[in-house]
């Protein structure tokens, strides 16, 4: 029985790499039939805004599975990237990246005789991939970063299902929730109580930062990392480096309803059609979705030929030993096809439990939503945040103006340090401050009552706009400012 997945060949050096993968799947026998789907720079070119056509959609929803080469994204034309919109219309919430050493492509870690191999769990549809960015005035642009509890629930559990699957010893969150208090503190929050559940896994956390010195200076004590969707993807490109680089490094995006598999480089429109180009990491990508479905015998035979190509010394013009000629691509996939069968030194690789083989397809029949249920919560304030070239003091004075008597001035910040009642001389601004209006603590107040202080605010300066404070459970949800 052949599984049958979509399969989307992408632009510049993508059809090239695309039937350089095809071609060691049909040797290797492996159970699949492909539908090709219309995606990409030409799609984008001939109208379709997301960058695909109907047909394309409704194949990779039907089919809950997508192979794809690196895709352009026309640049200037207003147009969201295809492979994040891909990622975050259809859910897949895990990005998940394994790093290893491979004989034959020399690291400075592969020289010292170092070894990697660790797995970046990447959130792959919050945080500032949300995109949802505006200018406040001309001088000040803001964009908002979303975490929520259940995505992070999605992915952190995902992380530990799969260290636990793999048999990992340790699973650490990377993280800034000493800056970041309410987004990656939730984050962090979530990851240590999902990890009660995974008592065998030992859990740390680690501040993103010494995260990234610790990965470039002992990327050996390191199994398997979960992170944000922003720091996830500084991280994981930083690992690809410690391997090799982009070109070896898989990609997965895992949803519980479509996947996607792909090469995590870009088009490489310096190569593009030179017959030049390295298929590894989408290769590398295939065989986690050959594994991904099941297939781990195709999986582990493509994968023992690889590396033991590799070993050999066969390369592409992009890496290798350059004292031996590079291949090209047909040639370097040759090698491979005709290392199918052959082992790499240490015995190969046999079976590598990187993913839960799950059936696919479930067609939900309306869109999920989730909500954490009888949470208390009380309205304490608003925040406006306005444009104004006027000092602190003056600002002041004016939003006094429009305090009725259940509220009061409590803090006016600029670029989020506290300029007033108290701050620095020294503190420069920019035209857009944040004024914070508080009820009394005695005094109950209504979302209208503080739609209106921002309205009657509005009347003295523009109000650019507006964020209600909120506590949830008796806990304060929104951040001091600096020197609060
Ligand atoms: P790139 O990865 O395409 O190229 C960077 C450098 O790496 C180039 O010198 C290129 O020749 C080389 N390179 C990349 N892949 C290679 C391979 N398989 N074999 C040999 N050399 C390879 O990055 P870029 O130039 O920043 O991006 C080009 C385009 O790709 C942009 O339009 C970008 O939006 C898109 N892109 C797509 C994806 C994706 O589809 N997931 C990811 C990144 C970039």
């Amino acid at each position: 029985m052949k599984t049958k997945i979509a399969v989307a060949n992408g632009d510049g050096i993508g059809p090239e790499i695309m039937q350089a993968v095809l071609r060691v799947f049909e040797a290797n026998n492996a159970p699949l039939e492909y539908e090709f789907v219309e995606m990409g720079k030409s799609y984008f070119d001939a109208g379709h805004s997301t960058g695909m056509t109907d047909a394309a959609k409704a194949t990779i929803e039907n089919l809950g599975l997508l192979f794809k080469g690196p895709m352009e994204t026309p640049k200037g034309k207003g147009v969201k990237s295809i492979n994040v919109t891909a990622r975050k219309v259809w859910n897949t919430y895990a990005n998940q990246r394994d790093f290893r050493t491979l004989n034959g492509v020399d690291t400075v870690f592969s020289k010292a005789g170092i070894p990697i191999n660790l797995t970046i769990i990447r959130e792959n549809i919050e945080d500032t991939y949300g995109g949802i960015e505006h200018l406040l005035t001309y001088d000040v642009a803001v964009g908002r970063r979303i975490i929520t509890r259940p995505g992070s629930e999605q992915v952190i559990r995902y992380a530990f299902e799969m260290a636990r699957r793999k048999g990992l010893k340790k699973l650490a969150c990377g993280h800034k929730a000493n800056i970041m208090k309410l987004t990656d503190g939730l984050f962090l929050e979530v990851f240590q109580q999902v990890a009660k559940e995974y008592a065998e896994i030992e859990a740390t956390d680690i501040i993103v930062d010494d995260l990234c010195m610790k990965l470039v200076t002992r990327p050996e004590t390191f199994e398997a990392i979960v992170l944000t969707n922003l720091q996830g993807d500084i991280v994981s490109d930083l690992c690809a480096g410690l391997v090799g680089g982009l070109g070896f490094a898989p990609s997965a995006n895992i949803g519980d309803n479509i996947s996607i598999f792909e090469a995590v480089h870009g088009t490489a429109p310096d190569i593009a059609g030179k017959g030049i180009a390295n298929p590894t990491a989408l290769l590398l990508s295939g065989i986690s979705m050959l594994r991904f479905l099941g297939f781990s015998k195709n999986a582990a035979d493509i994968e023992n030929a690889l590396l033991y190509t590799l070993e050999q010394g066969v390369h592409t013009g992009d890496f290798g030993d350059k004292a031996i000629p590079s291949s090209n691509t047909n040639a370097f996939t040759d090698a491979i096809i005709a290392n199918l069968g052959r082992v790499p030194a240490g015995g190969g690789v046999y079976s590598n439990p990187d993913f839960e083989t799950k059936e696919q397809k479930i067609q939900p029949l309306k869109n999920k939503l989730t909500a954490t249920k009888n949470i208390s919560e009380e309205m304490v304030g608003v925040d406006v945040f306005v444009e104004s070239k006027i000092q602190p003091a003056a600002l002041a004075e004016l939003a006094k103006t429009v305090l009725t008597d259940n509220f009061e001035l409590v803090m006016i910040s600029n670029r989020g340090t506290q300029v007033w009642p108290t701050g620095s001389i020294y503190t420069e601004l920019v035209n857009e401050y944040r004024v914070r209006f508080e009820k009394k603590t005695d005094r109950t107040v209504t979302q209208k009552e503080l739609l209106h202080i921002a309205a009657d605010f509005s009347e003295h300066i523009k109000v650019c706009s507006a964020e209600f404070l909120m506590k949830f459970d008796g806990k304060i949800g929104y951040t001091l400012a600096q020197g609060q």
